[in-house]
């Protein structure tokens, strides 16, 4: 997989002007090299592929990056770089604009001497249509959320605190094989539903609250992502009425995606049948997002993202409603784009169940 990504990457860079391309957001190193650790740096030209790391590194590098020559540094790659740019000729070296704060920016522009091109996505293009190899991480990630949802039926019960479940169910997910948490989990019961990043408080899961639970980790590298909301006790009319309108979008706006449509359609066939309910204006946020090496990447599903949905990708759709002074009701799974249409890796039940 990984000459085909360096490959695809240098297709990338032949549209714009750059000799070599400067790679140091972690994810995108580990894309375009496999390689792990903590400190380092690629260099990628027409021809060339560097690793710049340091000696902590050394034998990590030469393992997980065979594709890459290793440079080791001392005390900062700049030597390196300066050293490599002299040999190799390069007279523009691409930066990545959104990784890249301004001290490092400076420190570059001054200790190289060359022509600096802010690049703001390069190697994200790349990652927004998984491959064969991560399709499958993530199918096998999301199968341990739904074995999750099993977990939280047996365990989640009224009177629990929203802090001990978190703590509980990330606990059972790193014991699943998980490296992380993808981000604080949101447990938000009763009236703190109505906040969509509710993460778990002290508060006390109480009969007669509706509680939204999104939780997500990291698999292989992989991050994970999924919502359900839970009746506790009993349910009301209203509760009812409102968690129905949210499956409803959820579904409309799953069974939407296919290749060709674009984020912002399928967001305003969520968004549609909450508005038509009068529920439009407490759906405050975007339907969804891509799903791979980070938990929130690209494409972005909102009613301003004109982006395309292609074959490959993997996104959430997770519509809801959220009523200050009342709660929220957040229905969320993880879905891939296939050739003809779309296939859901969180398979759990997207019904109200009663607990
Ligand atoms: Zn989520
Ligand atoms: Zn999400």
């Amino acid at each position: 997989m990984i000459p085909e990504r360096i490959e695809h990457f240098r297709q990338v860079l032949a549209g714009k002007d750059v000799d070599v391309m400067l790679v140091v957001n972690p994810e995108n190193r580990y894309y375009l090299s496999g390689f792990t650790g903590t400190s380092g740096a690629l260099l990628i030209s027409n021809k060339k592929a560097y690793l710049l790391t340091d000696f902590r590194y050394a034998g990590q590098a030469e393992q997980q990056a065979p594709h890459f020559k290793i440079k080791l540094f001392k005390d900062n790659y700049y030597e390196v770089i300066s050293e490599l740019i002299k040999s190799e000729g390069w007279n523009s070296l691409g930066i990545e604009s959104k990784h890249i704060s301004c001290h490092y920016h400076d420190q570059l522009k001054e200790k190289l001497k060359l022509k600096l091109v802010m690049l703001e996505e390069s190697v994200e293009i790349l990652r927004r249509i998984k491959d064969k190899s991560e399709i499958e991480e993530l199918r096998l990630g999301a199968k341990k959320l739904d074995l999750a949802y099993k977990w939280l039926l047996e365990e989640l019960r009224p009177g629990m605190v929203e802090r001990d479940l978190a703590i509980e169910l990330e606990i059972f997910l790193l014991r699943q094989g998980a490296e992380r948490p993808s981000f604080s989990f949101i447990v938000a019961s009763g009236e703190r539903g109505s906040m969509p990043h509710g993460v778990a408080s002290d508060k006390i899961m109480q009969n007669g609250e509706l509680v939204t639970i999104d939780f997500g980790l990291v698999f292989n590298k992989y991050a994970t992502d999924m919502t359900r909301t839970f009746a506790l006790g009993n349910v009301d009319q209203r509760q009812q009425e409102i968690y129905d309108i949210v499956k409803r979008a959820q579904k409309a706006a799953a069974e939407s995606v296919k290749p060709g449509i674009t984020a912002r359609d399928a967001d305003k066939i969520a968004r549609d049948i909450i508005e038509e309910v009068g529920y439009g204006e407490f759906f405050g946020h975007g339907l969804g997002h891509g799903v791979g090496l980070e938990t929130h990447e690209q494409p972005s599903l909102n009613r301003k993202s004109e982006m395309i949905l292609e074959p490959g990708m993997v996104i959430t759709i997770e519509p809801g409603i959220y009523i200050p002074g009342w709660g929220g009701v957040r229905i969320e799974d993880m879905v891939l784009v296939t050739e003809s249409g779309a296939e859901r890796l969180t398979e759990s039940s997207r019904e109200l169940v009663i607990i």
